[in-house]
């Protein structure tokens, strides 16, 4: 394996999901992947030790981050002088509103998320789309499989509907425990996530669609009809070509969009 010496190293903290990559080959990979363009802005989420940062930084000399753990701030902003400049913002990414961040430009979110909190971190950075152009999260595979599943697959769930919604969700590649310190207990994968023009998407009343997908899941083995019995009538069925008797893993996504905006 091919290891990688960090700008500096520090303990892990368990209960900040803190897993550091490691090997070379793969911080290579996700470099490539993002393909930093000059122009771009470029946040990174949770930059722990700079496994990520400080190659990208080479790369690409500004950088915005969000590290929640104090411990790692002084260290990451040493480590990366001599490279760039860095802007490390200290706070809870959960608090952290992208819009104000972006000012006006558009950005490009990235970071191996402490895995704890992905699924928080991914609606938040969904509420805030329409400043986001991109963003390559490495999250645990399990998560990125359900993330990128299509219906009829046993994982189709309330996430991929959501994210496939709003975003383009392309998985792009596995990373096995060992890349890291500490190895997590799972596999991991790296996920680009592309958000699609709000005109395009269709969705009426985001906070409607966002209760029809809930309910229709919430009991996924049973039929729509069932599922949905609070929340949508036989006439918007109909007014969807939506079939009543289907289940809620066998619904593509414009289905799902047509159920929501069928007028009540
Ligand atoms: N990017 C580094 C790497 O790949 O080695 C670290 C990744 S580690 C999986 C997750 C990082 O997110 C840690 O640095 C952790 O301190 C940070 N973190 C955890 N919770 C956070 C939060 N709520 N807001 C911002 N950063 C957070």
């Amino acid at each position: 394996m091919n290891r990688s010496s960090p700008g500096f190293s520090a303990p892990a903290k368990k209960s900040l999901g803190q897993h550091f990559l490691a090997d070379r080959h793969y911080i290579d990979r996700i470099v490539r992947a993002i393909n930093p363009k000059p122009g771009d802005t470029l946040v990174e989420i949770g930059p722990g030790q700079g496994a990520i940062t400080l190659p990208l930084l080479r790369e690409h000399p500004e950088l915005t981050v969000i590290e929640f753990d104090r411990d790692l701030v002084g260290p990451l902003a040493a480590a990366a002088e001599p490279l760039g400049r860095l802007t490390i913002v200290h706070r809870d990414v959960l608090s952290v509103d992208f819009t104000e961040l972006a000012a006006g430009r558009r950005i490009r979110l990235v970071g191996n998320l402490p895995y704890n909190i992905s699924s928080p971190i991914l609606f938040h950075a969904l509420q805030h789309a329409g400043v986001v152009a991109d963003m390559h999260f490495m999250l645990q595979k399990e998560v990125v499989d359900r993330m990128a599943a299509a219906p009829g697959s046993k994982v189709y769930g309330r996430l991929s509907v959501m994210l496939q919604a709003w975003c383009e969700v392309t998985s792009l590649f596995v990373v096995p425990p060992g890349a890291f310190r500490p190895p997590p207990k799972v596999d991991s994968a790296v996920v680009r996530l592309v958000p699609r023009d709000p005109a395009g998407v269709g969705i009426d009343d985001p906070r409607r669609f966002a209760d029809v997908v809930r309910a229709a899941f919430g009991q996924r083995r049973k039929t729509l009809r069932n599922a949905l019995h609070n929340v949508c009538d036989a006439r918007q069925f109909e007014l969807a070509g939506v079939r009543p008797d289907a289940r809620a893993e066998q619904l593509e996504v414009a289905e799902f969009v047509r159920l929501a905006n069928a007028p009540g």
